[in-house]
């Protein structure tokens, strides 16, 4: 077995931390390839180690002294070397450090060095080769990961070698320049990784026990997901971002790779398996519920729209204009809606109505505010009847109003629209009906 292991910041906030992952590593010959985080919190009231180097370097380049907040950081770095009883010193790396802040090396690489010390102390740890990140990931000129020649040079580099630990996060522009991911981008270079390498797993490492049916701030122990398949993961993305970085999927599914996510503080927990496909039922009708509010839906009316060729067109052409991204668009025949994010929305609220008007000359738009949207998600759906009759009944049964409904052509999601207000207790009746009451 040939696996990736990713390891969060709060899995290696502290020597403690360091020393279970060590463990873990140790306890499976197959995790041959470590892809470690910057350091993370070590309670709730700590600050992560990219926070500090980007508060750092914001500092650096307004002109400010820097120095004094760039030896805290190092004393994160210095408590864990010391802690494991190790034999190293970054002493220069934070010089090299110091200067480039100076010379204003930028923002990017600035966060980057977050993963990239973390990275040296895990390879003097584990005794495995470090590898820099800016030598095998590459992004272009507009900071764009380029993945066919990352997967190349990364493979190429990593065929020779047992055993490697690379540092997530970041990687290098053309010019040799530190590129970054968004936040919590080490997830992405993990499946890149795995995809080099092409392991047999994909680890990630974090500090829950994998996926949940539901937010747990909304139901009190909900039951964890067990599988679900990539496709299930993208339909539940409302929910899905704070546990895995949503663009870390696709690396590993290109490869048909599966990724498990794991709790380093509970490594027996069997986690969550993140699959292409399997045959494998998932335990309830449905995998997941997820939802967020904030959504405005822009109702569209025009006598005989369904006659008029490219109505649909237009009106989504002139959300495009206006950079408006939608994320719904449920009909009728005479009518059109399109869900829109409301922060998004409302800055150009004008310019999007006076567009559609001026394009698809619509008989009268109308605009609802403050939607939420729901999706309940489940590969088991398509074989079950009565899934929608369920869910309309178990809102109805609590008062809640459907303001919109739209099921994907794959029958894997049923998508609701209810008021921002109805959102907890939509979420509650529906776990309830197809989990809770299955318990
Ligand atoms: N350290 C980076 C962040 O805090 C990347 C990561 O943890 O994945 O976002």
């Amino acid at each position: 077995m040939k696996k990736v292991a990713k390891f969060g910041g709060s899995s290696l906030a502290s020597a403690e931390q360091f020393r279970k992952v060590g463990e873990i590593i140790l306890a499976d010959t197959g995790r041959r390839y470590i892809v470690p985080s910057a350091p993370g919190k070590r309670s709730s009231k700590d600050t992560k180690v990219t926070d500090m180097l980007y508060q750092c370097y914001e500092a650096a380049e307004a002109g400010n002294t820097y120095t004094d907040l760039l030896g805290k950081i190092k004393e994160r770095y210095d408590e864990i070397i010391r802690g494991l009883g190790l034999d190293l010193s970054l002493e220069e790396e934070f010089q090299k450090i110091e200067v480039s802040f100076a010379e204003k090396a930028g923002k990017e690489y600035a966060a980057s060095r977050g993963e990239y010390l973390n990275g040296i102390v895990m390879a003097n740890y584990l005794g495995y080769e470090f590898i820099d990140a800016a030598e095998v990931i590459f992004f272009d000129q507009e900071g764009k990961f380029k993945a066919d020649h990352t997967n190349k040079v990364l493979s190429n580099r990593l065929k020779s070698l047992e055993r490697a630990v690379i540092p997530g996060f970041y990687g290098a522009g053309p010019d040799g320049t530190v590129k970054t991911f968004s936040r919590g981008g080490s997830d992405i270079t993990g499946s890149i990784v795995a995809r080099a390498v092409r392991a047999d797993l994909y680890e990630n490492w974090t500090d829950v026990s994998g996926f949940l049916v539901a937010d747990p701030n909304i139901i009190r122990n909900p039951q964890s997901i067990k599988m679900i398949t990539y496709k299930e993961l993208r339909e539940l993305s409302y929910m899905g971002a704070t546990v895995l970085h949503e663009d870390a999927i696709f690396p590993v599914r290109k490869a048909g790779i599966p990724i498990n996510i794991k709790n380093t503080n509970k490594p027996e927990a069997e986690g969550t398996m993140i699959v292409q496909s399997t045959c494998r039922q998932a335990e309830y009708t449905i995998t997941g519920i997820a939802g967020k509010k904030g959504f405005v839906a822009v109702n569209i009316e025009k006598d005989m729209m369904n006659a008029e060729i490219g109505f649909g067109r237009k009106v989504l052409e002139a959300f495009e204009s206006q950079g408006i991204s939608f994320e719904h668009v449920p009909s009728g025949i005479d009518t059109m809606s399109v869900f829109v994010h409301q922060e998004e929305f409302e800055g150009r609220e004008q310019a999007v109505l006076s567009a559609i008007h001026r394009m698809a000359e619509p008989d009268m738009i109308e605009l609802e505010s403050d939607l939420a949207l729901i999706a309940v998600v489940g590969r088991s759906m398509k074989s079950n009847r009565g899934v929608a009759a369920r869910i309309f009944a178990a809102l109805a049964h609590v008062n809640i109003n459907i303001k919109m409904i739209d099921q994907g052509s794959s029958e894997l999601n049923i998508i609701i629209g209810v008021k921002n207000s109805d959102f907890e207790g939509a979420i509650k009746a529906i776990y309830d009906i197809f989990v809770e009451s299955q318990l």
